[in-house]
């Protein structure tokens, strides 16, 4: 089976693994793992944060990163199609108590005029608008991205209105892959930024939240609260550590190979629209008369695995676990089938 459900679904390979089995460790709830302390510093130089937060998923580096900024009554700004807001379970009311407000951007892309109109004035009744959370790559937008110019003109919009901003950088490498822009430059137009090392970049499991010092002085007491809090995690973090030495490079192949099965799907006859593919996610709508479920099972027949974003909406997700053969192997497979669809 060749696996497009998702970049989350690749496997250690044993160079990684023996990485793993040889880490060293310690408590991490006492700071004293080597393996999470090197891993937290290597990425907040990276993108020049003082600090690291070294946490099992990408949920919960959002989750506290939203708990750390806001009070209850707060509110929360982003794009309809957000992770924060889609997929999370409503996690920034329940954790949180805050309020949210949908932007409605393009393909997951907000611009920084549309902030304007979603601040609340000061009255009793009226959420707190106080953290914007943008995202990059646009999972649901078809992995659409901001340019370090585009992630500027919103960072200098939010502090002139006085707002927080949170990156949920979930796929940032596929990104700066595509833009070359410097992760620096990057880290300065956020007040925070998550990162997942389990996605693209291959490891098992683990993110990282990144911040100034005061800020993740209080993110560690939350995800401490959140059971976050765990012990001889090195053993995960060095296989993140392996990641970011290892695997950024070939993130490019992975977005060119998503764009090459977006080439294929624009002549598909069971295709409406493909999303224009700009990284390593690719979505498109079926046709009118066709529906997901169906067309999924018969992707699966001739041993393609992908997932349903939507009735009529399916994404292909490329990554390191799918080699150049198995590419080519999709392509025939979307030939077969637009040929059998087409009547
Ligand atoms: C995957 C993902 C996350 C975090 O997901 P976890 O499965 O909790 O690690 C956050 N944001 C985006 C955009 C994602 O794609």
């Amino acid at each position: 089976m060749i696996n497009l459900i998702s970049d989350t679904v690749t496997k250690p390979t044993a160079e990684m693994i023996n990485v793993m089995m040889t880490a060293e460790v310690g408590d991490d709830v006492f700071k004293a793992d080597p393996s999470i302390n090197k891993l937290e510093l290597t990425l907040s130089q990276m993108f020049g944060k003082s600090s690291g937060l070294f946490c099992p998923s990408g949920t919960m580096t959002n989750q506290i990163a939203i708990k750390t900024h806001t009070n209850p009554m707060d509110e929360l700004i982003c794009d309809k199609l957000s992770h924060v807001y889609k997929y999370e379970n409503g996690g920034y009311a329940y954790n949180s108590g805050i309020g949210l407000k949908l932007i409605e951007g393009t393909n997951g892309k907000i611009k920084p005029d549309q902030l304007n109109n979603v601040i609340n004035p000061d009255y009793d009744w009226l959420p707190t608008s106080k953290l914007v959370c943008i995202e990059n790559s646009c999972n649901a937008g078809g992995g659409s991205y901001y340019t370090l110019e585009e992630t500027k003109a919103i960072s200098d919009k939010t502090k002139e209105l006085g707002l927080l901003l949170h990156l949920d950088g979930a796929r940032l490498f596929n990104v700066l892959a595509e833009t070359g822009d410097s992760p620096l430059e990057v880290g300065k137009c956020f007040d925070s930024i998550s990162i997942c090392f389990s996605k693209g970049l291959g490891a098992p499991v683990g993110s990282i939240l990144l911040g100034d010092e005061a800020f993740i002085k209080k993110a560690r007491k939350i995800r401490k609260a959140m059971g976050g809090g765990m012990r001889q995690a090195g053993y995960l973090a060095s296989a993140c550590q392996y990641a970011i030495e290892n695997n950024v490079s070939r993130l490019k192949i992975d977005n060119e190979r998503a764009k090459d099965l977006g080439d294929t799907l624009e002549d598909c006859s069971f295709v409406k629209k493909v999303i224009p593919v700009h990284t390593n996610i690719l979505i498109f709508d079926l046709r009118e008369d066709l529906y997901a479920e169906e067309f999924l099972k018969r992707l699966e027949e001739k041993g393609v695995l992908a997932s349903a974003f939507g009735p009529q909406k399916i994404r292909f997700v490329t990554h390191l676990d799918v080699s150049e053969e198995n590419i080519e192997t999709v392509k025939s497979v979307l030939k077969e089938l637009s040929y059998d669809f087409h009547n």
